[in-house]
């Protein structure tokens, strides 16, 4: 757990992550495309 990756591309995050709150869960991307990716493809959004 003390690596953190991009919960849609799995790229290694640092401090410019993204936090996305999905379906009361909050996940972390590296990128506002990813961030767009990860709530299309969430069916509990
Ligand atoms: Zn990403």
């Amino acid at each position: 757990m003390s690596k953190r990756t991009c919960a849609a591309c799995d790229y290694e995050l640092d401090d410019t992550a993204i936090q996305v709150r999905i379906g009361g869960a909050v996940v972390e991307v590296c990128c506002d495309e990813c961030a767009t990716k990860l709530k299309a493809t969430s069916p509990h959004f």
